[in-house]
């Protein structure tokens, strides 16, 4: 990731603000915003690794999905808004579209990453760190899905007295897919395996355009 603003690749710290991913010294060119020093406006870049992120999401899709099915702010307007773990971490006027929570370790489970979605930004939360550890500004990002296919739901195999067997369920089928966010032709975040990405997509759609802004 670079920074919006001079381009530099990011260090351990940058700064959302005002649809931009700022490095540390265009944050503070900027005017270092004093009333913007909250933690919603900071991103812990160093302490995330998205390759895990990407194996977790790979064992765990559906994991912990809370999705609204109307976009905030559209006629009517009664979505109830999904809470993040800290409430701190949300901009002003933000609001949770769709977010998805991991377990991180595989033995010693507890839920940890999140990975969400608002009307103004994507972001990843880490909730044993209580910091935003990668977002990008919605504003001016494209949503692109790729690797989509299809899974039927109802596949088990186990054991059982004539040995290994292969069940079907209902034979139900879901639509996964990466959601890549691109910003000037460059991948900025990618979320992996997510079930019905197309939906998701839309959603996100829905909310920049409630939100006034072009996608
Ligand atoms: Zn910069």
């Amino acid at each position: 990731m670079n920074c919006t603003s001079c381009g530099q690749p990011l260090g351990a710290v940058a700064h959302i603000y005002n649809d931009k991913l700022l490095c540390e010294a265009c944050w503070i060119k900027i005017g270092a915003p004093q009333a913007a020093n909250s933690p919603a406006h900071t991103v812990l870049i160093g302490q995330h690794d998205d390759a895990a992120r990407a194996e977790a999401s790979k064992s765990v899709p559906n994991e912990n999905i809370t999705t609204v099915s109307a976009p905030p702010d559209t006629a009517g307007g009664n979505a109830a808004p999904i809470p993040v773990s800290n409430p701190a971490l949300l901009l002003q006027g933000e609001q949770v579209i769709w977010r998805r929570t991991f377990s991180k370790g595989i033995i010693h489970r507890h839920p940890s990453i999140n990975e969400v979605l608002t009307n103004m930004r994507v972001c990843v939360v880490d909730d044993v760190l209580g910091s935003i550890v990668r977002a990008y500004p919605l504003a001016n990002t494209s949503v692109a899905v790729t690797n989509s296919r299809r899974m039927y739901g109802g596949v088990r195999t186990g054991y059982g007295r004539g040995g290994l067997y292969t069940g079907t369920g209902t034979g139900t089928s879901v639509t996964y897919g990466d959601i890549e966010f691109v910003n000037q032709g460059n991948v900025v975040l990618v979320f992996h395996h997510v079930a019905d990405p197309y939906g998701v997509k839309n959603l996100v759609m829905a909310a920049l355009k409630s939100s006034g802004k072009k996608l």
